[in-house]
């Protein structure tokens, strides 16, 4: 298992203790360390394309496209061009601004069960507001998630998590009162008789379920076919609200998202990074009648200082009107994701390694577990020391992966099949590093 090369990180080095000293951990995200996969952070200089650069002038093919904003690469020239004409009137009102209708319009164009749209500044924020909303609509106390969906931070949602929580193994997080902790129930992700069962039992009493329509946050887990159609049924039936966190798959599964795939309708829908096109952005919305229970219509608050930010809004009307100008985009990152997948699994399986995929689109996972995964308890199965030792080898041939085995390999629009096929020849050297 060695490493191979030897990296000259010494910038990045003294960046980091330097931040440890003065930052907890030295980042401002958990996941950002590194630490599971037994690594110090490397510290970025700039993006171009599927490219970052690093502080001692190294580059990497980039899959983790700032965990899933930049669907279409660093620097991209209309985001650049929108961010330079924002600045110059100003950086910031609180008082409304045109664009902000433009970009509820143009987000409920793609998802017409966002009837009515309010922006906010992070996919932790929009969920927690949606989840305010449900109970506020709804005159009950409990939710239900799925273990190992990740929603942001809210206290309600940090249970069963997934995410940085799943890597840096962290069961339950200190600081939730346990008051508030019993309310949030949790269900294996695509357990339907599970589901059933808590309706069974607590129907009457559900604001909502919440749920990661395609699972990112454990590594990619698809649904099941019956799993989304169940939720939806279960909800109405006993009068919960159904509200799908499209945070990742919202404009990555395609224009429209988890639910024009699936044909899904949710009463709520969340949706985060890539509207934001890598400006701190994120949206909640869904049916009329519930959306004007929120404050100043109706008497549920909620409100933000920042909150659809002018140069937020410019990059994320940026980002939007490429996509749409431009929908083959979506075909060709899930070819290179289906190719990258494909290959990894077949190059594991010739070195004797015990692998699995999931792949929908431009997401997908190396499993280094037998598999199948289709919850959290398998996902966890997988050896994550193995991982980590390929996440290194990768690294060193110049590949950014996820720095966990439980989160996503993204493909974006800048990388062309050579790419793929340089990743899958690293990919390659290093599985014959790991094999016994
Ligand atoms: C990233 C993520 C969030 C949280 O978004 P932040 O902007 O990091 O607060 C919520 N839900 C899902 C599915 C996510 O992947």
């Amino acid at each position: 298992m060695a490493l191979g090369k030897r990296l000259n990180m010494e910038k990045s080095k003294k960046l980091f203790e330097e931040a440890a000293a003065i930052i907890p951990g030295g980042v401002n995200s958990p996941v950002r360390a590194c630490l599971s996969v037994g690594a110090a952070p490397v510290f970025v200089d700039h993006g171009r394309g599927a490219r970052i650069f690093d502080v001692d002038g190294r580059s990497y093919l980039d899959f983790v496209s700032s965990w899933g904003p930049l669907i279409c690469g660093h620097a991209a020239p209309w985001t650049t061009a929108a961010l330079e004409e924002a600045i110059k009137k100003g950086s910031s009102f609180g008082a409304p601004t045109e664009g902000e209708t433009r970009l509820a319009r143009l987000i409920n164009r793609n998802y017409p069960s966002m009837e009515m749209v309010r922006l906010v500044n992070s996919g932790t924020e929009a969920a927690m507001s949606a989840l305010r909303l449900a109970r506020g609509f709804t005159g009950r106390d409990r939710i239900v998630k799925f273990q190992g969906c990740y929603h942001g931070h809210a206290d309600s949602l940090l249970v069963a998590a997934g995410s940085g929580l799943a890597t840096l193994g962290i069961p339950g997080c200190p600081g939730i009162p346990a008051a508030l902790a019993e309310l949030t129930l949790t269900v294996p992700y695509n357990d339907v008789a599970a589901l059933t069962a808590v309706f069974e039992k607590h129907g009457s009493e559900i604001a909502a379920v919440i749920v990661e329509p395609v699972a990112g946050n454990m590594g990619v887990v698809p649904p099941q076919p019956d799993f989304l159609p169940a939720i939806e049924n279960l909800t109405r039936r006993y009068g919960a609200l159904f509200i799908c966190d499209e945070v990742i798959t919202g404009f990555r599964l395609g224009l429209g998202g988890a639910q024009a795939h699936f044909k899904i309708k949710p009463d709520l829908t969340i949706l985060g990074k890539i509207i934001g096109g890598g400006l701190p952005l994120a949206a909640f919305g869904g049916r009329r009648e519930v959306m004007e229970r929120l404050a100043p219509v109706g008497d549920v608050y909620q409100a933000g200082t920042l909150s659809g930010n002018p140069l937020a809004v410019a990059a994320g009307l940026a980002a939007i009107e490429h996509l749409m100008a431009e929908p083959s985009i979506y075909s060709r990152i899930r070819q290179a994701s289906e190719r990258l997948s494909a290959g990894l699994l077949a190059l594991a399986g010739e070195n004797g390694l015990a692998v699995c995929g999931n792949q929908i689109g431009s997401m997908s996972t190396l499993f280094f577990a037998a598999g199948p995964i289709s919850d959290y308890a398998s996902a966890l199965k997988s050896d994550v020391g193995l991982y980590a030792a390929f996440w290194r080898g990768m690294l060193a041939r110049g590949f950014w992966l996820a720095p966990s085995q439980f989160e996503c390999c993204f493909t974006s629009a800048g990388m062309i099949p050579d790419d793929i096929d340089n990743a899958l020849d690293a990919a390659d050297a290093v599985f014959k590093g790991l094999k016994k």
